[in-house]
């Protein structure tokens, strides 16, 4: 991105957990999810990030085929990019990000290949099954700062725009009964040229400015 740090990473460093949430209770959450079954179609392991009891929550899309054999989101190229921009803003390594910030999906399963080639997106009713630990999530740890990652995460929030006239700005929204500010992310796959250009280049450092001066990350 070649952003300028924003912050000091030990200004950084107290993300304060939702008191009455504590991490034995997302495990417990995160364990129920690994169980799940609500989708035939989908491909097994279910992939979930850290039990963090964060008050920022990041929405990526749907986990690659590299994903659940890692055993963690963003674990391949796509995540490279993602942490990299995180390191540029905020100063944070990969670590220190998966340990301040939850890692969601709108999907938690890999979806499989299209025919054509190319992942295949997530169907309605799939999207629909994982929403509910979406929302379990949001009743959980009760985020301040919402996070999501390419177009699909960025619908279930925005509903359907143009990236253009999201990334960069901040907006608030309620999500199952939940009220939080939300940032929208482009997707870091290498696949989409978008935040390499203009002017997705200036607005994903904008999108990271909202994030850096965001209070979840400042308590
Ligand atoms: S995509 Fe979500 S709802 Fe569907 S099987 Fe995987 S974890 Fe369950």
């Amino acid at each position: 991105m070649g952003a300028a740090r924003f912050e000091s990473g030990d200004s950084l460093r107290r993300i304060v957990s939702p008191p009455s949430t504590a991490a034995a209770v997302v495990e417990q959450h995160l364990a129920a999810l690994r169980a799940c079954t609500l989708c035939p179609r989908m491909h097994k392991p279910v992939v979930v990030g850290r039990p963090v009891a964060s008050r920022v929550l990041l929405v990526g899309q749907a986990p690659g085929d590299k994903e659940p054999k890692l055993g963690r989101p963003f674990a391949w190229t796509a995540g490279r990019t993602l942490f990299k921009w995180f390191h540029e803003a905020l100063g944070w390594s990969e670590d220190e990000t998966r340990d301040r910030i939850y890692f969601a999906a709108v999907c938690r399963c890999f979806p499989g290949k299209r025919a054509g080639g190319g992942d295949r997106v997530p169907a309605p009713d799939e999207i629909a099954h994982c929403a509910r630990w979406l929302a379990r999530e949001f009743a959980l740890l009760r985020p301040q700062l919402v996070l999501p990652v390419g177009k699909l995460a960025i619908t279930q929030f925005l509903g359907e725009r143009p990236l253009a006239v999201v990334v960069g700005e901040k907006f608030r929204i309620t999500y199952a009964g939940h009220a939080a500010d939300c940032v929208p992310l482009p997707h870091p796959s290498g696949a989409s040229p978008w935040h390499r250009m203009e002017p997705g280049k200036t607005l994903l450092h904008a999108a990271f400015a909202h994030v850096a001066a965001h209070p979840a990350l400042k308590i």
